[in-house]
């Protein structure tokens, strides 16, 4: 089902489900209070998805991250239960969508579950970019820390996943705060990794926010309420307050990362000045 936002026809593409351990998923807050809304299994885990977001505008059509891919270790999926396949692909094609059709890709950061369906293995088992046609975008900052072999940041970028985009020349680094293509512009946030953006889609007086990791889930709507994951976790407390109030008080729509019952809404505050989320008017969260 797509929602319009002006002239432009978003549509939430699932770029494969997964299960993430719930204590990385919401760091510093207890156990206790975030089972309550996030059932874990018995490894711990709590569903998730990987809500990429398709947008058809007048000048292009435009994918906002790719999910994990197709190209993951079997050792991968069955620490994170991935789905076998090409999930995002096949999606895409289910829409009637061919990976041809794609003009643009907004890679909100390079970890593996945004940029692993950017590339995908060649019939000779060679990595190359899954939309021939398509520019990828991603920050200048993301595309150093993702390339620099740095220690500490060991085991959270692979290659593979984004290097065949440069090689083939399909490489575009943004500086900052930046318009893509008329009516779509990304904000770096940092927060969640050094280089991490969302993006704006803004078309005849409406807006639409994809809020990638720096509200990942319906559960993070909470200041406190963030990732284990974020490399600069005082950066994210400080961004997303400011962003997710803006999204309430001018009626935003708000695409979540990674929410797999949620993953669209607009945001109100309820009587103890806490954001939820609602969906018809009706307070869901
Ligand atoms: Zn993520």
């Amino acid at each position: 089902m797509s929602i319009q936002i002006g002239e432009f026809e978003l549509t939430v593409v699932s770029g494969g489900e997964l299960r993430i351990d719930g204590g990385n998923m919401f760091g510093v807050v207890p156990k206790v209070l975030w089972q309550r809304k996030y059932e874990p299994d018995d490894r711990n885990r709590i569903a998730m998805n990987t809500n990429c977001l398709l947008v058809k505008t007048p000048d292009g059509t435009v994918l906002i991250d790719t999910g994990y891919g197709s190209k993951c270790t079997e050792r991968q999926r069955k620490i994170l239960a991935l789905q076998e396949g090409a999930p995002l692909l096949e999606n895409l094609r289910a829409l009637g969508m061919d990976p041809i059709d794609v003009n643009q890709v907004l890679l909100t950061h390079l970890h593996f579950d945004h940029a692993g369906g950017a590339t995908m293995m060649n019939d000779a088992g060679v990595p190359c970019p899954t939309f021939p046609n398509a520019r990828y975008s991603v920050q200048q900052e993301e595309w150093d820390d993702a390339t620099a072999d740095r220690p500490e940041l060991a085991g959270a970028y692979f290659k593979e996943d984004f290097l065949p985009i440069a090689d083939q020349d399909k490489l575009n680094l943004l500086q900052g705060d930046s318009e893509v293509i008329p009516g779509i512009r990304v904000m770096k946030t940092g927060g969640h990794t050094r280089g991490h953006q969302i993006v704006y889609i803004e078309s005849k007086g409406e807006t639409a926010v994809y809020l990638a990791d720096l509200c990942p889930l319906v559960g993070h709507l909470p200041d406190m309420w963030s990732m284990a994951y974020d490399q600069f976790p005082l950066e994210t407390r400080r961004t997303k307050p400011k962003v997710l109030s803006e999204a309430a008080d001018k009626d935003w729509l708000v695409i979540f990362g990674h929410d797999a019952d949620i993953n669209t809404g607009r945001l109100i505050r309820n009587k103890k000045g806490e954001l939820v989320v609602v969906r018809d008017a009706l307070p869901i969260g």
